[in-house]
């Protein structure tokens, strides 16, 4: 089957600004989306078509890929040879995927995957690399892959806290820095930490300085309340030893 244009879907052809190859892209109309829910880690669900399947272009030929739009288009310092000599990887990671057929489940998540590969060759910050991981654990979320999804959201986190300590902007797209900090404290929260993810949701009621929107500092709220009974966020002694504390 090829790509075709729906009422969701419209096709862009773009030439990969690696290879030259000119393909064909599926890109999501944003008034069709349909959300059905929010989740604390501010991932969503949606009705019908996933907007996540179709975040990231992958050129089919070379399968350099990046998110949509202008970030595609911007290789960067990515150097040829270097990229070339992941090739067997990329291939590996696409698995005879055919980039040119609509996304599926499988094409999305090798997206990404891809993208993150490309992200390292781009030199491109942890914040950005961390936010495709973010993306990968939202899409087996939405197939309750829930071992996946922990994995990515751990990733996540780690990048993250990478970008904290190696980046002075980390490029965290529209999140503000309350915003992040609240993510942060919920990742904790999710991969299992709940000592630091109290102090993280603290940090966003607490402090004025960070002058979180009042939307963070809500759900900031409930999810320090709904810890407050849980044993190990007194009891853990693990946590002690934490090294995010101390940078
Ligand atoms: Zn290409």
């Amino acid at each position: 089957m090829a790509m075709q244009q729906t009422e969701q879907i419209w096709l862009k052809k773009v030439e990969c600004p690696l290879c030259y190859e000119e393909f064909q892209t599926e890109n999501i109309w944003q008034g069709k989306v349909s959300v059905l829910e929010e989740y604390p880690d501010l991932g969503k669900r949606y009705q019908g078509t996933n907007p996540l399947y179709y975040s990231v272009w992958v050129c089919p030929s070379c399968y350099y890929a990046d998110f949509r739009g202008d970030e595609f288009l911007a290789t960067g310092k990515i150097v040829d040879e270097a990229f070339e000599e992941d090739f067997e990887i990329l291939s590996m990671v696409a698995e005879r995927a055919d980039f040119r057929k609509p996304r599926t489940f499988a094409l999305a998540v090798a997206s990404y995957k891809l993208a993150i590969l490309v992200a390292k060759h781009k030199q491109s910050s942890h914040a950005r690399i961390g936010t495709f991981n973010l993306r990968l654990a939202w899409l087996y979320r939405s197939i309750k892959k829930r071992q996946q999804e922990k994995k990515y959201l751990q990733y996540t986190l780690d990048y993250y806290l990478k970008a904290f300590e190696a980046e002075d902007q980390p490029d965290f797209g529209n999140l503000s820095e309350g915003g992040i900090t609240y993510l942060l404290g919920e990742l904790y929260r999710q991969t299992g930490n709940m000592r630091q993810a109290v102090n993280f949701f603290q940090k966003v009621v607490n402090d004025k300085e960070l002058d979180t929107e009042p939307k963070y500092i809500k759900l900031a709220r409930f999810q320090w309340e709904s810890l407050k009974d849980t044993p190990s966020v007194e009891d853990d002694p693990e946590d002690e030893k934490g090294n995010d504390s101390e940078n």
